[in-house]
């Protein structure tokens, strides 16, 4: 089988919320960017990549459909079943930047998994747990009205929540005591700076809230309070709250050290970060080899970045699973049918062979380009 053709899209994923608010920043929107591969034997792949704005990673929507266009001629003709070969001649092609190449591996798997006739959850170990449990984001604002969210997401069956914080330390705390006094014993606090706080500020916030889980038979997390890994390794040996780390693990060398310095509890598995489902794979991998607990996700998406999360969270044990996020539930607009059945704060991906979903290019519209 060889690659015949590849086209990318542009679509804009509104928020049903109105706005999505983390740390300092909030968007509307989100610009997602959609890679169809055609193959000589007739089966078409989809992926997609999708950053968080232009400042949560180093990555931007323009710059992921930059990157492809640079890469995409030089993968005509390869074959798209061969997912080491095609990672290296990525690599080869372009030094750095995974999210541009997220979206062409993840497209890849769905050919094999179409070629094949099975689920990309098969491909990746088979179907490890039955169904994926979902966080509920807590956007970022007045902190009675984060308490007034959680109500309101209880009803529709969510028991974990990733609150955002990261903004004003002391407001920050105000927003830990309100949203903890909404929620329901057993329930997950996972309070997410996004890097947003200094590390004094840090240090002060997570001293603050220490008795919170007891206080309210909850259990409460802190996720990446700050930008630099030894910021967070700094905060991490003065707090017992357990500690996830995000956005700073961005390579397996990060992850080792991480794991020998015992900075963490957990980490954030993020499929564009890593560079696609087959790096992301290795590392989720190696996480249960060492024991790390993961969140699984990807920076943002619709329908098809989520799938993916589906089949890689459902391939995944549960008792190494955290949660995952189901971002095409966010929208107001659906890029593609077959996307996760999301229920009860459960999510479970397609039985269908590959990722299972079928994009709407009534939505989609034309490609930006084709090679
Ligand atoms: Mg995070």
């Amino acid at each position: 089988m060889k690659i015949s053709r590849i086209s990318v899209y542009q679509v804009d994923l509104p928020m049903k919320e109105g706005s999505y608010s983390w740390s300092t920043q909030s968007f509307a929107a989100f610009d997602s960017t959609v890679v169809a591969i055609e193959t000589d034997e007739g089966i078409t792949g989809y992926g997609e990549t999708c950053p968080l704005g232009p400042s949560y990673l180093a990555a931007y929507a323009e710059g992921a459909r930059a990157g492809i266009a640079r890469i995409a001629p030089n993968l005509i003709g390869q074959n798209p079943m061969e997912l080491e070969c095609i990672n290296d001649r990525m690599d080869l092609l372009l030094k750095g930047h995974p999210y541009v190449k997220s979206a062409i591996d993840m497209a890849c798997w769905d050919i094999l998994g179409k070629a094949t006739g099975q689920p990309v959850y098969s491909l990746l170990g088979g179907k490890r747990q039955e169904q994926v449990k979902l966080f509920k984001v807590i956007s970022r604002t007045d902190p009675d009205i984060m308490a007034d969210k959680v109500a309101e997401y209880h009803e529709l069956g969510f028991q974990q929540f990733q609150m955002k914080v990261g903004e004003d330390p002391t407001t920050d705390i105000e927003r830990f005591k309100k949203v903890a006094a909404a929620m329901r014993p057993g329930d997950v606090m996972d309070a997410d700076a996004n890097t947003g706080w200094s590390q004094h500020d840090a240090i002060r916030v997570v001293d603050a809230v220490k008795n919170l889980g007891s206080d309210h038979n909850i259990r409460v997390y802190i996720e990446q309070p700050c930008l630099s890994y030894e910021e967070c390794l700094n905060v991490r040996r003065h707090t017992n709250l357990p500690m996830i780390l995000d956005e700073c693990m961005e390579s397996l060398s990060v992850l080792l050290r991480g794991y020998h310095d015992g900075a963490m509890d957990l980490i954030n598995l993020k499929i564009n970060r890593m560079g696609g489902l087959t790096r992301s794979r290795q590392v989720r991998d190696l996480c249960i080899s060492l024991g790390i607990v993961m969140t699984i996700e990807d920076s943002w998406g619709g329908e098809i970045a989520t799938s993916a999360i589906a089949h890689l969270a459902q391939s995944t044990p549960e008792r190494f699973h955290f949660q995952s996020s189901a971002f095409h539930d966010y929208h107001t607009v659906a890029i593609a049918s077959g996307g996760p059945i999301v229920d009860g704060g459960y999510m479970m991906a397609s039985d269908a062979p590959g990722l299972g979903v079928d994009p709407d290019l009534g939505v989609l519209g034309l490609p930006l380009f084709t090679v």
